[in-house]
């Protein structure tokens, strides 16, 4: 028989009591974590959003209390009345917030039974969680853990935090809609069949990036929203078909002023939720100083090991694969691992592989120590290497890794190895970070494979002033090649490695937009069939105007420690988008597929 709860109210959290309630009668109520029985006393772990704390029930002096308390098992809901004791020398337990006291407990009311959990909630810190799956069907279930729930009770700081600072910043948070028209920013939208207009649909929004845009045109000036973007791409650890973002847009600003308000953004956040001082501003890298140093364009500056240029030392030498890099315009570049003297010949072999995965053909390296070996000795000679050494800055006791090719695939393997050896070798300072701007972005990205440039960013981006007249000579006067060299007013915001945040100053001027559109390929039509409404719109008075969003869940990750995005977020999806919990997506009723003028082919 269950108890009804009544009129009775909780008189304190279990995270709550201390030595100084001693004495005190409380009520807590919340879920038997743990229960051991010894005779005479049976100790309840009692558990709720706050805390545990340590509950006895005693034989002797609360007889029927201590029976009742037989039935309680793991995750009941339970109700106590009793009194704050403190506990005896050599009890206490400091791991716990109430570990100087205890509650005897004088009544208890059952007001829940639970089944048994399908997996453990609670596991030690050198336990491993159960399987992700099991624990995304029972999402309420892993949802009581402390860590998942000081995680959501950050987000929610983080978020209160945003509205105050826009607010203060004299912004207007405006809702845009969320089923929309398709949005380019380059992954597939989702959609929704539309059952008054047979055959269309809508589409979810990738971003609001055109109705914030829509929004300076009517002249509300400085604009954000805490928005739901949806996008149907191949999943990464980072990344969830729904997330949120802070989108950010104003009026008549220059990149200064975007720098300002996002780096006191960024400030806001971090002191409200971790306590962490953030120093602005920021340090700014240009995209092609990033890729260069640290081949990456979100480079983590908590710690050095910047790629070196090899090649001044490698004058003269034949060794095939590097002097066909060099021949080619590639480059041989390499970096140096402190201490990776001591490193194994299977952590190399290991780290050849990772290489390869970024497309490297192969991870030369160079150890240092009494004697120096290398894979390679044979190729290069003894001189060559010590040149190598010098080039590279590598000291005793260090190794050299080093990567020959073309220079996108030189970047990428060694970016990501360097990554990768700081993570191994525990080379990255706890609790430590660094945030920078990279900024000026290549407007294109040429894609070989389609044989035509993308949008790197979107294609409302513009292009740095002083560029704006290679822009017409590739659109108009048939140099398309140009367009490769082209920079945007784009940056993004890299903290610890992550990219927290990104935008750009918008085009706005119809003119610009127009060979921005024919430079992406698109004809007159096609740019009028998608973009007639912001197209027309431009035309009647648009300021210049930008802005940014910052991705809620990336930055909790950065905030909350974690590589995981379902860490950061109540009801999350698995890898290919499936809600294991609600067990979406699921299919309809037939006469709702018909109502959509829909036939499914299930072939
Ligand atoms: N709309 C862009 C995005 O969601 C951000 C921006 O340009 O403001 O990534």
């Amino acid at each position: 028989m269950l108890d009804n709860l009544g009129n009775l109210e909780r008189t304190h959290s279990c995270g709550a009591l201390r030595a100084e309630h001693v004495g005190q009668t409380v009520v807590l109520m919340g879920w038997v974590a743990r229960r051991r029985d010894f005779g005479p006393l049976t100790f309840f772990d009692l558990r709720d959003r706050d805390g545990i704390t340590q509950v006895v029930f005693n034989e002797e002096t609360a007889r029927a209390a201590h029976a009742k308390a037989k039935q309680p098992r793991g995750e009941y809901v339970i109700a106590i009345t009793g009194e704050v004791v403190s506990r005896a020398e050599g009890q206490r337990n400091p791991k716990i917030a109430t570990g100087e006291v205890e509650v005897q407990a004088r009544e208890l009311l059952i007001l829940n039974d639970a089944r048994t959990t399908p997996f453990q909630l609670e596991v030690a810190a050198n336990e491993t969680l159960a399987a992700e799956d099991l624990r995304l069907k029972y999402r309420y279930l892993d949802l009581r853990r402390p860590q998942l729930q000081a995680n959501l009770r950050m987000r929610h700081r983080m978020l209160s935090e945003i509205h105050r600072y826009m607010d203060e910043q004299g912004f207007t948070e405006i809702e845009t809609p969320i089923m929309i028209k398709s949005t380019p920013e380059g992954a597939r939208d989702y959609v929704v069949p539309s059952r008054t207009f047979p055959g269309k649909f809508y589409a979810l929004p990738q971003s609001p990036q055109l109705f914030k845009q829509l929004c300076m045109i009517a002249g509300l000036d400085k604009y954000y929203q805490i928005a739901r973007c949806f996008r149907d791409e191949d999943l990464r650890a980072d990344r969830q078909p729904e997330f949120s973002q802070l989108d950010v847009e104003m009026s008549f600003p220059t990149l200064e002023r975007i720098y300002a308000l996002v780096e006191g953004y960024f400030a806001r956040v971090f002191k409200a939720t971790i306590g962490v001082e953030l120093p602005t501003p920021f340090p700014r890298l240009s995209y092609a100083e990033a890729m260069r140093r640290y081949g990456s364009d979100k480079p983590d500056l908590r710690f050095g090991m910047e790629l070196q240029d090899l090649a001044p030392a490698l004058a003269g030498m034949d060794f095939p694969p590097f002097a066909s890099a060099l021949a080619g315009g590639g480059e041989v570049k390499g970096f140096v691992v402190k201490g990776g003297a001591a490193m194994s010949r299977k952590t190399l072999d290991e780290l050849q592989e990772h290489a390869k995965r970024y497309g490297a053909g192969a991870l030369a390296w160079i150890k240092l120590g009494d004697e120096v070996s290398s894979s390679l000795l044979k190729a290069l000679g003894e001189e060559t290497i010590k040149r190598m050494v010098e080039v590279a800055g590598a000291d005793i006791t260090d190794a050299v890794l080093i990567v020959a090719g073309r220079a996108k695939t030189v970047a990428a393997s060694l970016g990501a190895l360097r990554v990768e050896v700081a993570k191994r070798e525990k080379l990255i300072p706890e609790n430590t970070y660094a945030p920078l701007w990279v900024t000026e972005f290549p407007m294109f990205e040429y894609d070989e494979e389609g044989d035509r440039y993308y949008a790197m960013h979107h294609p409302f981006t513009s292009a740095l002033d002083e560029d704006l007249p290679l822009l017409e000579r590739a659109v108009e006067g048939g140099e398309t090649k140009l367009l490769g060299q082209l920079r945007a007013k784009a940056y993004d915001t890299v903290i610890n490695g992550v990219e927290v945040a990104g935008g750009s100053i918008r085009i706005h001027r119809r003119d610009v937009q127009r060979l921005i559109f024919k430079a992406l390929g698109m004809t007159e039509e096609t740019a009028r069939e998608r973009f007639g409404f912001f197209l027309d719109a431009l035309e009647f008075g648009t300021p210049p105007h930008g802005g940014i969003a910052s991705g809620i869940e990336r930055t909790m990750m950065v905030l909350a420690n974690t590589e995981n995005i379902r860490d950061v977020m109540a009801f999350p999806k698995t890898a290919s988008a499936a809600d294991l919990m609600i067990d979406a997506p699921g299919a309809v009723d037939p006469h709702m597929l018909e109502d959509l003028h829909i036939r499914v082919d299930e072939a």
